[in-house]
């Protein structure tokens, strides 16, 4: 018996059972994924938003703001990487001229500080690359950049180093109900009973709506897809650059990764699909195409890597979250599309409140532990720490990624965390290996190798993302002699 299961291990319910955890509570974070963070939460821009677009008095601006205010504490106490850098919302016309003022007093009315306009000259000599055409920007200085999936999996280990219980690979296909009560989960692992059960499922999340017996709220995955550029892009692009928004997206933007990469897009496309993640050849042009009108001098053969994100575009346009009175038991996370990122510690203490005025009884556990420590980054060590490393294990002496710079010990330790990655989508998460221009061309045979025997399987068992996405489909005869 739990007293509270978290349905979604994304970015969303991961900060939901790390605020939990705080208190004496049996906690079940569970996912139908092979790792946290598998959903939106590894496919997005990765920008902790300000909070100047979205509507006054909406929960997304509310929680926007209050989760952007949190960004400090939070990555400080999980050692996730965060820069404050601020970002730029771009004009191109006298028209963008009137939706930078616009956005400027929405920024102000939802209480944000360190807005300013920009002249287009300022622009340039702040912005080099920029488009000839622009004609000023809006200065947003409480934005900045993040590791989307770090955070996540930085709150979920914090989580579990707190007592919470993580079930990976569970995926919940129903309630228990008594009379209108949730009582708790159907899994393919079986029942699981609880006192509060919330879900945090990102697109799914008005299935299982569907799933308690609650209509009304529908969620439309919009696709947005995105191309990644090798670092040497990063000579060309110095800040995060929004265009004007449209009404249904932020736009295509150009802006430089935490990790030193630049990314462009999204697309903004409603499809029918929960599970497509295809990207497109159009898409992918729209994504070049809108990102040279903001910087021209971008080079298409820097693109390393293209992917896909699913919005959880919801049917009210805002947040929903909400305990309702007629299935008792149940609290419900919907349509946590962009900012979710930048909220989700704010929406995660606006939950334990929530569960607290309803009854759930919250007692601080004095053994709380609110820091986490990641495991090294050989590459941005000093030399001397460097060395330190090697002299006590080194494993850390052995680089398995040349364009990442991440050795053989990062890899092992990503093997053995306290949510050990299992995949080599999980281990690239963990560790980067894999992620730079190369692509895994270089280091995958090494990495399969490491990977089998940490964790004590055959190399043909390893896969990219769990089910039958093996890597090495059968072993050679003169390979097996
Ligand atoms: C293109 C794009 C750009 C974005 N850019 C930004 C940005 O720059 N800044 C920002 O703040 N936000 C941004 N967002 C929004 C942000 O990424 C999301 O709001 C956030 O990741 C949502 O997290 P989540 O935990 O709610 O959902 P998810 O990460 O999707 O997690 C939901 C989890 O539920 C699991 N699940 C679903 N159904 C079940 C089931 N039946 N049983 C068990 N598990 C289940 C899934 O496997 C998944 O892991 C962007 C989103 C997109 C798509």
């Amino acid at each position: 018996m739990y007293d509270v299961i978290i349905i979604g291990a994304g970015v969303v319910g991961a900060h939901i059972a790390r605020a939990l955890s705080r208190y004496r509570l049996r906690i079940l974070l569970l996912d139908k994924a092979t790792d946290v963070g598998d959903g939106t939460t590894k496919a997005n821009t990765a920008i902790v938003h300000a909070g100047y677009d979205a509507k006054p008095g909406s929960n997304k601006a509310r929680l926007n703001v209050a989760g952007n205010a949190l960004f400090e504490q939070v990555c400080g106490e999980l050692d996730v990487e965060f820069d404050r850098c601020g970002t730029y919302v771009v004009g191109v016309s006298e028209e963008d001229r009137a939706t930078l003022e616009d956005l400027y007093r929405r920024g102000r009315q939802n209480g944000i500080r360190g807005l300013s306009l920009v002249g287009g000259p300022e622009m340039r000599s702040r912005e080099p690359g920029i488009t000839e055409s622009v004609t000023g920007a809006l200065f947003a200085a409480t934005g900045g950049l993040v590791d989307p999936f770090a955070l996540c999996y930085a709150a979920a280990e914090n989580a579990v180093g707190n007592g919470a219980e993580l079930l990976l690979e569970t995926e919940v296909q129903g309630f228990l109900r008594e009379d209108d009560a949730v009582v708790g989960v159907r899994t393919n692992r079986g029942e699981f009973r609880s006192r509060w059960t919330v879900i945090s499922a990102g697109v799914h999340a008005d299935d299982l709506m569907r799933a308690a017996g609650l209509d009304g709220f529908t969620i439309t995955p919009r696709k947005g897809e995105y191309f990644v550029l090798d670092r040497a892009a990063r000579a060309q692009v110095r800040n995060v650059l929004f265009p004007c928004p449209t009404p249904v997206s932020k736009g295509i933007l150009v802006t430089p990764t935490i990790h030193g990469n630049v990314m462009l897009g999204p697309t903004a496309t409603d499809i029918d699909d929960k599970e497509n993640l295809s990207t497109t050849p159009e898409g992918l042009n729209e994504v070049l195409t809108g990102a040279l009108k903001l910087i021209p001098g971008l080079e298409s053969r820097q693109i390393i890597r293209s992917f896909t994100g699913l919005r959880a575009s919801g049917s009210t346009g805002d947040f929903m979250i909400d305990a309702p009175k007629e299935r008792p038991g149940l609290l419900i996370l919907a349509g946590i599309e962009s900012p979710g990122l930048t909220a989700s510690p704010a929406i995660a203490l606006e939950v334990v409140e929530m569960l607290r005025e309803a009854g759930l009884e919250l007692q601080e556990r004095a053994e709380y532990v609110p820091l986490r420590r990641g495991i090294p980054r050989f590459s941005q060590l000093s030399p001397a720490e460097q060395e330190a490393l090697i002299a006590r294990d080194p494993r850390y002496g052995r680089i398995i990624c040349r364009c990442e710079t991440v050795t053989e010990g990062e890899v092992v330790a990503a093997c053995h965390g306290a949510i050990p990655a299992r995949t080599y989508d999980a281990l690239k998460r963990r560790t980067r290996v894999g992620t730079g221009r190369c692509q895994g061309g270089f280091d995958l045979p090494l990495v399969l190798e490491i990977m089998a025997r940490e964790l004590g399987l055959s190399p043909l068992e390893i896969t990219q993302k769990g089910g039958a996405s093996n890597i090495v489909v059968r072993r050679t005869k003169e390979v097996a002699e």
